[in-house]
């Protein structure tokens, strides 16, 4: 089990809305915090790590493509490497890809499962290969989504990965357990952030930001949404060690539009 203090997380997707968030709560908490995006959003992720180091907190930004094995591997090398160990993991990358089945293009629909699905079981892999090795326990959380319970209008690239990732995470969860690291999942609502941000396809859906994701999700214009702070809550507590006993679940912060 746990013997010293969890103090270093790594973050995937941690560029820009949840994942920034995550990583600003965690380094508040008192985490030493590894942070991943791809090299297009390189820009934004340095300045997230600044705004990190600005906590007191030692920051490591790495570029990568979450889907690719080797970058994974690398990530959570460098990772070690740097801040010494690895004790929170959070596989938060993702993408959406808005279609109905009838129009699916078959190569966006591959590309939204290698980067939501083999991307988390990538992250799972390495940071419970880590986390054993260092045999202190550990906590591994996954962005599943209320899109990962139910099926909404054009959202099936979307929606089959979430529910993917539910599924994957109980397994981990089971896998770990004799190791004393938790394995569950956040599932957000609607969430302000810049994947959420869809311009004219907000306001055709009659609202402004979150209005086209909430017509995906079954929701009216005005329906609940909220900033990215409402998940790094939950992920700040879900990673402290007296959250030991809760593991392969799925927790719900969507404003009480699902209880499922
Ligand atoms: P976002 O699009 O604003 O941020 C996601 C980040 O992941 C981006 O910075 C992006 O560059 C990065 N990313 C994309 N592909 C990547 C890859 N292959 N490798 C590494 N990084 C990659 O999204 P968000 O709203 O902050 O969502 C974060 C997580 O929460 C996602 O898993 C998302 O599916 C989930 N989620 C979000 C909402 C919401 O309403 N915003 C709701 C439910 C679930």
């Amino acid at each position: 089990g746990q013997t010293t203090p969890f103090t270093v997380a790594l973050i995937t997707g941690a560029a820009q809305g949840i994942g920034r968030e995550i990583a600003l709560r965690l380094a508040d908490d008192g985490f030493h915090v590894a942070i991943n995006d791809i090299p297009s959003n390189a820009d934004a992720l340095h300045s997230v790590a600044k705004e990190v180091e600005a906590k007191g907190r030692k920051a490591l930004a790495v570029l990568g493509d979450v889907s690719e094995e080797a970058a994974v591997k690398s990530m959570v090398e460098k990772t070690v490497e740097v801040l010494g160990r690895l004790d929170v993991m959070v596989a938060n990358a993702a993408i959406a890809y808005i279609s109905a089945i009838v129009d699916m293009d078959v190569e966006k629909f591959d590309r939204a499962l290698a980067v939501n699905v083999r991307g988390a079981m990538l992250c799972y892999k390495y940071a419970a290969r880590q986390m054993i090795k260092q045999g202190n326990g550990g906590r591994i959380l996954g962005a599943a989504s209320i899109l990962g319970k139910r099926g909404g209008p054009a959202a099936a690239a979307y929606v089959a990965p979430k529910f993917a990732i539910r599924g994957l995470t109980q397994c981990l969860a089971i896998e770990l357990k004799a190791h004393h690291i938790t394995a569950n999942t956040y599932a957000p609502g609607v969430i302000l952030t810049p994947m959420t941000d869809m311009g004219a396809l907000d306001e055709a859906k009659g609202g402004g930001h979150g209005a086209a994701t909430k017509w995906v999700c079954g929701l009216p214009p005005d329906g609940p949404d909220a900033p990215p702070e409402v998940v790094a809550s939950l992920v700040s507590y879900l990673v402290k060690s007296e959250a030991y006993f809760i593991t392969g679940q799925s927790y719900n912060v969507d404003g009480g539009v699902d209880f499922s």
